[in-house]
């Protein structure tokens, strides 16, 4: 009598997420080999009558030798893998020895890790006008990445990327990915655990991602999700740009709103989340009864006694600049009925859900910065701010926004935080700006004003006066150099060229240049130095390109026909095309390529 074997997807945790073939499976199983520890013990409570192996501890030998053996005896063996039994599941070794052994086996797919970690974010992977694909991979561990699939090229297609089993190495993963020619603004997440009761999200932009995982003491079972997909219209997300180079600045958003913060939760769900919002928040406390005092450590963490909720939170309303309440706003609006006086001296007051879905600004919208402090919970739950104060409720596009989505890079990111918090406090600014993009926006409020069509933005605050510049990225400058070329020469037939047209470095997205110059020191130094991203591409991909001067000598000498044409078109991307042609000094040469679908 012979048995049967079913490889089963056991999904990415949670005991409801298998499928009914699969349960089915594991309920008539004699045998149940899972593997380790991302398989919920909870889900082989199913396999009542059934022996249970952990692979973990066993070789794919031993592995495949139990399943023959329960198949020859006759026993129902399921082998269940985590999440989708296709997506590093190790199963081909497995079904190839299976075929080679003539025994028959059934697969049952599963819910893959992506996609709980898709419903947990919230997203859709493949928006419209952001990107149409996704590229599942890794970053290499102990199994080797082939080169054609290096976190750099994929990145390069710009394309939504979820990466499994490679949070264990955030930042160097974030080197590639910003190599490969992603911008420090690029959403990013992070779920650990997607689906079980101790899940973690932590959600980012390329600058700061590592940071955050690592301050979440994250090291594994996590998947990445990195893409514009993530930009959730509405939330006021900052622009990280050339302050980031220098270090990691706390992305909660509490910058935008100066003061302390007392959040408050009253159930467990709430507590949890009002953790998640103080952490995230500069100078925060979480503030619940007594019996939840073991859910946060102690310093951030102010505990009053159980059924005392009226009197904490009327102590908090003196005490805080700002009181985030993690409740029903009903319970909200009774107690600060009985408390608020005058505009200028209430607290701001912010409802959240305990999903975080909504961060409503309720009272001191504009001057208690209630507004603010809704935008910055909001940054921090991955929600929406609500906000109802008039001149907000135009569907304002804040600035930095703006630049994220169109490709800008904010010269001057210091005036961000003060030009957000004026827009959100009313003020009124003057905006030089290509006409389209005010027409979308800005038009029709009358707290924008328009000053003109021009390539570059300029945005003049009329409240202070200060001059914000959001530059167009649209260049890619090409570079091929000789062997030990100084970055000081690179630099000097770059800013020769750049002045000719005009354009200054902030305009520039990319610096591309051939594989073999990956580790040239004068053109890593010279990138450095404008702090633009690196790119650099195969032989065979600078072949491929039509170029206006072929170099016989380079043909003969590295195999290429021209770098820096060529290098420029491909970092440009399709669409693009040259405004300088390759121009030489000594031991290097230059050209630029415009990007023209940007
Ligand atoms: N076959 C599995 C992947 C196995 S490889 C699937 O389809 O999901 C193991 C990796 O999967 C982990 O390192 C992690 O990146 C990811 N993973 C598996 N379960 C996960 C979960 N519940 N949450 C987040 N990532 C998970």
């Amino acid at each position: 009598m012979s048995g049967r074997i079913t490889f089963v997807g056991a999904g990415p945790g949670a005991v409801d997420l298998i499928t009914l073939r699969g349960a089915a499976a594991l309920d008539e199983a004699d045998l149940v080999i899972y593997a380790g520890s991302l398989v919920n013990e909870k889900l082989l409570e199913r396999a009542a009558k059934a022996e249970l192996v952990n692979s973990a501890k066993l070789s794919l030998n031993e592995v495949l030798e139990r399943m023959v053996s329960g198949f020859r005896s006759g026993k129902r063996v399921v082998r269940l893998h985590t999440g989708d039994p296709a997506i590093y599941g190790a199963v081909s070794e497995q079904y190839r020895e299976l075929d080679r052994l003539g025994i028959p086996y059934d697969v049952v797919p599963g819910v893959s890790s992506v996609f709980a970690a898709a419903a947990e974010l919230k997203v859709e992977l493949t928006m419209p006008e952001l990107s149409q694909s996704v590229i599942l991979t890794r970053a290499e561990g102990r199994t080797p990445v082939p080169e054609r699939e290096a976190i750099e090229v994929l990145a390069a297609h710009g394309a939504t990327m979820c990466l499994y089993l490679s949070v264990g190495e955030m930042e160097r993963l974030v080197e590639r990915l910003r190599a490969g020619g992603l911008p420090p603004e690029t959403p990013a997440a992070v779920v650990y655990r997607a689906s079980w009761p101790n899940q973690k999200i932590v959600r980012g932009v390329l600058a700061d991602i590592a940071a955050k995982v690592a301050d979440a003491g994250i090291k594994r079972q996590a998947l990445i999700v990195v893409g514009r997909v993530l930009e959730r219209d509405g939330a006021l997300s900052k622009l990280y740009d050339d302050s980031f180079a220098t270090g990691y600045r706390n992305a909660g958003g509490s910058a935008a709103f100066p003061g302390r913060v007392g959040v408050f939760a009253l159930t467990a769900a709430g507590a949890h989340k009002a953790a998640e919002i103080a952490a995230g928040l500069e100078d925060a406390e979480i503030v619940l009864p007594g019996k939840y005092a073991d859910l946060a450590p102690a310093p951030r963490l102010v505990c009053y006694p159980d059924g005392e909720f009226s009197e904490a939170f009327a102590r908090g309303w003196n005490e805080y600049d700002g009181l985030v309440m993690v409740m029903a706003s009903g319970i909200v609006v009774r107690h600060v009925a009985k408390l608020c006086r005058a505009k200028g001296s209430d607290p701001a007051v912010v409802v959240c859900d305990a999903a975080g879905n909504y961060a409503v600004s309720l009272l001191s919208g504009h001057l208690g910065g209630a507004n603010r402090l809704a935008a910055a919970v909001a940054r921090i739950t991955g929600g929406r701010p609500v906000i109802t104060t008039a001149t907000d409720n135009c569907g304002l596009m804040a600035f930095d926004e703006l630049a994220a989505r169109h490709g800008y890079r904010v010269a001057n990111p210091e005036l961000l935080k003060t030009f957000s918090a004026e827009m959100l406090d009313g003020e009124k600014f003057d905006l030089a700006i290509p006409q389209e993009l005010f027409e979308r926006y800005y038009a029709g409020n009358p707290q924008f004003r328009f000053a003109g069509d021009t390539p570059e933005i300029t945005i003049r605050s009329t409240h202070s006066g200060h001059v914000l510049r959001l530059v167009p990225r649209r260049y890619a400058l090409g570079i091929g150099c000789r062997r030990g070329a100084s970055a000081d020469s690179i630099d000097a037939l770059s800013s020769r060229i750049l002045k000719e047209r005009n354009l200054c470095w902030e305009a520039i997205a990319v610096v591309a240049s051939a594989e073999l110059k990956r580790e040239e020191p004068g053109l890593l130094a010279f990138a450095q130095s404008h702090r633009i991203a690196l790119r650099f591409f195969r032989a065979d991909e600078l072949n491929a390109v039509d170029v206006p001067n072929p170099s016989a000598a380079a043909l003969a000498h590295l195999g290429i026909r021209s770098v820096s044409e060529a290098a420029a078109l491909l970092a440009a991307g399709p669409g693009s095309r040259l405004v300088v042609e390759k121009t030489a000094a000594e031991c290097v040469t230059v050209a630029l390529a415009e990007v023209l679908n940007g």
